[in-house]
């Protein structure tokens, strides 16, 4: 047996509780995992309150992401004893997910847990750090370099923004972190932040165009917050989009696309490809300073995971919460 939290639905919403699964209760999958530690990202968040329908399937083990240790195995690449990371793939979402002791997935969906890397820090990083990196590598890919500006990240007191911020200044570039929260200045530079800018200059209908300021962005508050970003951009800059803390909508024009060649890189950490994601990682184990990750982590026992999803909805969680499971 083990212990779970369990998301159900009910006549006026959605229930949650915490308690005792037997190993039958597990669903199909080729590796068995004991599950050493989890997360709390936005999206566990929802799927907790059912703030939005992040669970598809009833009853459901919470939690999208997952660090822990290989205890059967029938798939090629995963023996006993080996560690594992899981993020995305439905996990927590349509698949049992990280909020057990115990987890049966398919091993085609897990990552190893690279060299250096401990099962705690992997979901310091989590997936929101994953995503921050994907966002890096998507920025690079595009071809847009420390030299041509400063880069910009929006929600930068968060789990996504603290990692972002963190891997942009060990890349070389200048920082400029917007945030709502004034009194995080300490933290923000101290993670590798230059400057900081109040997120609410950029939070109302602004202009199609604006002054050219950042090279680069992470965003992850789309509608108004992107719209000012992408307005802000320097001429062929480039703005990674992950995320809608202020609002699914896009309320922007296509000026900047069209009159200065910014390019707007859709990000989606759920289904990215195996070499992409086990690329992602391994630049994580070793460019990501050990010290600003932890700078950036605070733990939670299991039993307590559902005090944090208010928080992280009301934006008030800083960096990251991992969740120690076994
Ligand atoms: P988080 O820790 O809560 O960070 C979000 C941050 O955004 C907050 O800390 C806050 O930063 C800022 N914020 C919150 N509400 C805001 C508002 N109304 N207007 C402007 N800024 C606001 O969450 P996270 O886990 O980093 O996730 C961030 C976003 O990325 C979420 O929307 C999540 O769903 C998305 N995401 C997407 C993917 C993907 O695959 N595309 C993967 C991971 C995450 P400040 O206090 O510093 O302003």
């Amino acid at each position: 047996r083990f212990r779970a939290w369990v998301v159900d639905k009910t006549a006026t919403g959605q229930s949650l509780t915490f308690g005792e699964r037997d190993d039958a209760d597990l669903m199909d999958g080729d590796v068995t995992v004991r599950v050493t530690h989890s997360t709390v990202n936005y999206k566990d968040g929802l799927a907790l309150t059912g703030r939005s329908p992040i669970v598809r399937r009833f009853p459901m083990i919470p939690g999208i992401d997952f660090a822990g240790v290989v205890e059967t195995s029938t798939h090629p690449d995963y023996a006993p004893g080996d560690g594992v990371i899981l993020t995305g793939w439905g996990v927590g979402e349509s698949h049992f997910g990280g909020y057990a002791e115990r987890a049966r997935v398919k091993g085609d969906w897990l990552v190893p847990l690279p060299e250096g890397l401990s099962g705690a820090e992997a979901m310091a990083i989590g997936t929101a750090g994953y995503t921050a990196m994907l966002c890096l590598m998507a920025l690079e890919h595009h071809g847009v370099r420390p030299e041509d500006g400063p880069a910009l990240v929006t929600g930068a007191s968060g789990g996504v923004g603290s990692v972002a911020v963190a891997l942009l200044a060990r890349a070389g570039w200048r920082v400029i972190a917007a945030t709502g929260r004034a009194t995080e200045a300490d933290y923000l530079f101290g993670l590798g932040a230059n400057e900081l800018l109040d997120r609410a200059s950029l939070a109302q209908a602004g202009k199609p165009l604006a002054k050219e300021r950042w090279a680069a962005a992470v965003d992850v508050v789309g509608s108004h917050t992107l719209a000012n970003v992408l307005a802000g951009t320097k001429a062929d800059g480039a703005v990674a989009a992950c995320g809608l803390a202020q609002g699914m909508d896009l309320p922007a024009s296509v000026a900047p696309f069209i009159l200065r060649g910014v390019s707007l890189l859709g990000i989606n950490s759920v289904t990215t490809p195996q070499p992409k994601r086990r690329a992602a990682w391994d630049r994580l184990a070793r460019d990501l300073d050990r010290e600003a990750l932890a700078a950036m982590t605070t733990t939670v026992p299991l039993s307590e995971v559902d005090g944090v999803a208010e928080t992280i909805l009301a934006g008030d969680v800083r960096g990251r919460t991992v969740v120690t499971v076994s």
